[in-house]
């Protein structure tokens, strides 16, 4: 078993390619290095002798659904997000390439959108009403059935690789808030201080919130009653009415044939009371199993609980013999008839990947057959 350190060396290490910005040409239609040649990752003798046996490794990741409109992007924010999630996909395939494992894969990729401004999770988390970010995360081994998670952690740069720990070195699935930061410095993981996670771009989204959460609360209300609308009412509209997207989560297929899964995020923006959404939970944002599927869920977190969507996906595959494509577009379509929004990335042990979302655009990736990584951002 690693230590953090030796693990993070060995993550360090693994990936066997760098890609460089003047690779990264997206074209209109949303596939990346179309008109360039795509990154190659080269294959170890091992890695060479299990494709030859017909094994291969799948990997995908996501950076959140919403309304993610072509028309609300400059081209070069476009460019950020689609050179960071190829630099992610390509970290986690490199691991499975050099034969690594895949929650290897699925922690080396999510730390790098952990690290990155562009999305919620990490550096770049949404901010709490408090004027805090409180950050979540969970990981799954499909292998042996056991997970790892975190939730409202304060002073964790990378939650990913918490809930690893939780998984790994405690007898424990779930640590939160204070506790789960003793538990991280018992365990020498890094912490930091609040502002690490400050973003004016996050800070400027809460204040627009807060304007509008007052300006529908002040508001006259309707007096009919039939219709009255409470406080709890405006703010549950403007809950869910608000923007929220960033979540990050990788499903991976190691060439050993063992599936994990991790998620990690800042939650939802303006969020208050410790609220907890589906990220950080086992069976609803993240669940991974060897006989059926890993799956990465993002959207409205409440939604997801409810729907307990990973696991969903899981059972419809286990129970009734769909495939993952089927079982994912079933719940994210139950999802939606209950109200909620958002998506999920999913892949079996074949390793058949499907991204199904029911937003305007989920930030996304996968590597074909050819090992290229193939990022899309709207919907096709
Ligand atoms: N599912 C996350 C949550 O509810 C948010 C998101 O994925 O956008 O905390």
């Amino acid at each position: 078993m690693y230590t953090d350190k030796s693990r993070r060396k060995f993550l360090g290490n693994a990936a066997l390619i760098g890609i460089t910005s003047t690779m990264l040409k997206a074209n209109s239609s949303g596939e990346a290095f179309a008109q360039n040649k795509p990154p190659q990752v080269a294959l170890s003798a091992k890695s060479t002798e299990q494709a030859a046996q017909g094994k291969r490794a799948g990997f995908a990741i996501h950076g959140g659904a919403g309304t993610i409109l072509k028309s609300n992007m400059t081209p070069e924010l476009e460019r950020e997000y689609r050179a960071k999630l190829t630099e992610a996909l390509m970290k986690g395939y490199g691991v499975l390439s050099a034969n690594g494992g895949s929650l290897d894969a699925i922690e080396a990729a999510i730390r790098i959108m952990e690290d990155s401004p562009l999305f919620n999770a990490g550096k770049g988390a949404v901010f709490t009403s408090d004027g805090t970010n409180e950050l979540d995360a969970s990981i799954m081994d499909g292998r042996t059935l056991k997970a790892g998670a975190v939730a409202s952690l304060k002073h964790i740069k990378n939650p990913i690789s918490l809930a690893r720990l939780v998984m790994e070195k405690s007898p424990h699935v779930m640590l939160v808030s204070d506790g789960a930061e003793s538990f991280a410095k018992q365990q020498g993981i890094e912490l930091v201080a609040p502002e690490y996670f400050y973003t004016e771009k996050r800070f400027k989204e809460l204040q627009r919130i807060k304007e509008r959460e007052k300006q529908q609360s002040d508001a006259p209300k309707k007096t009919s009653s039939r219709a009255t609308t409470t406080d709890a009412q405006t703010s549950a509209q403007v809950f869910f009415d608000e923007e929220k997207h960033g979540t990050v989560g990788a499903v991976a297929l190691d060439l050993a044939g063992n599936l994990a899964a991790g998620t990690s995020t800042g939650g939802v923006p303006n969020k208050r009371f410790g609220r907890v959404g589906d990220s950080p939970i086992i069976g609803a944002g993240t669940y991974a199993n060897n006989q059926t599927c890993a799956v990465s869920a993002t959207g409205d977190g409440e939604y997801f609980i409810r729907s307990v969507v990973a696991h969903d996906i899981s059972a419809l595959m286990e129970y009734r013999g769909l495939s993952v494509k089927e079982a994912a577009q079933i719940v994210i379509d139950k999802v939606g008839k209950l109200g909620g929004t958002g998506g999920l990335i999913a892949i079996d042990r074949a390793g058949n990947i499907t991204q199904p979302f029911n937003t305007a655009g989920m930030y996304r990736g996968y590597i074909n057959a050819r090992g290229e990584p193939i990022v899309e951002i709207y919907k096709n």
